[in-house]
């Protein structure tokens, strides 16, 4: 996801490729005319942190959960540079953004993006598209999966739209479809 507001954007995941992750810090640089004042990777997996040297290599300050760093720096070796643990907000262009770590699911640390003024939820990975299947669970805590979401519910419940690590946006329904495909794990 990527938030713009006025001249500034901050990128919720990297592309996976450094090739793709230069093809989109110079679209919002050079075509959306904005600066880049944050990278956040919502888990560790590359489809999330694959292309933050790119970012780096441009000086876009990167911020992650504290595991995310920890199993980036086992797995990537090319690490985010500033922690947080529950939550994190940022301000793009005089707007708030927030990252929040709800619990377990599709990895032990991921974490989701949440844009207030516009009540839209980054879910990445520990969110499901309607009539997907669980995915790689590797990583996972299918136990606690259900009620990380339930707590995402519980406080962000009144967002418009969801957005999921894969498929298609939708609403609420996506964070219903999620509980119930993990339920009776
Ligand atoms: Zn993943």
């Amino acid at each position: 996801m990527i938030i713009v507001n006025g001249d500034e954007a901050v990128v919720f995941d990297t592309p996976t490729t450094a090739t793709a992750s230069t093809e989109l810090i110079d679209w919002i640089v050079h075509s959306l005319n904005c600066k880049i004042i944050a990278i956040l990777p919502t888990h560790f997996h590359s489809d999330c942190l694959g292309g933050i040297a790119t970012f780096h290599e441009r000086n876009i300050s990167s911020y992650a959960h504290k595991r995310t760093i920890e199993y980036a720096n086992e797995n990537i070796k090319n690490t985010p540079k500033n922690e947080f643990e529950t939550q994190l907000e940022l301000m793009v262009g005089g707007k708030k953004i927030i990252a929040e770590f709800f619990g377990e699911g599709h990895t032990k640390d991921n974490i989701i993006g949440y844009f207030p003024e516009e009540k839209v939820i980054f879910g990445g990975c520990l969110i499901k598209s309607l009539n997907a299947q669980k995915g790689y669970l590797g990583d996972a805590n299918v136990k606690d999966w259900s009620s990380t979401v339930r707590k995402l519910k519980a406080k962000y419940g009144g967002a418009r739209i969801v957005i999921p690590g894969h498929g298609k946006v939708g609403g609420i329904d996506l964070l219903d479809y999620t509980i119930n495909l993990f339920e009776d794990n």
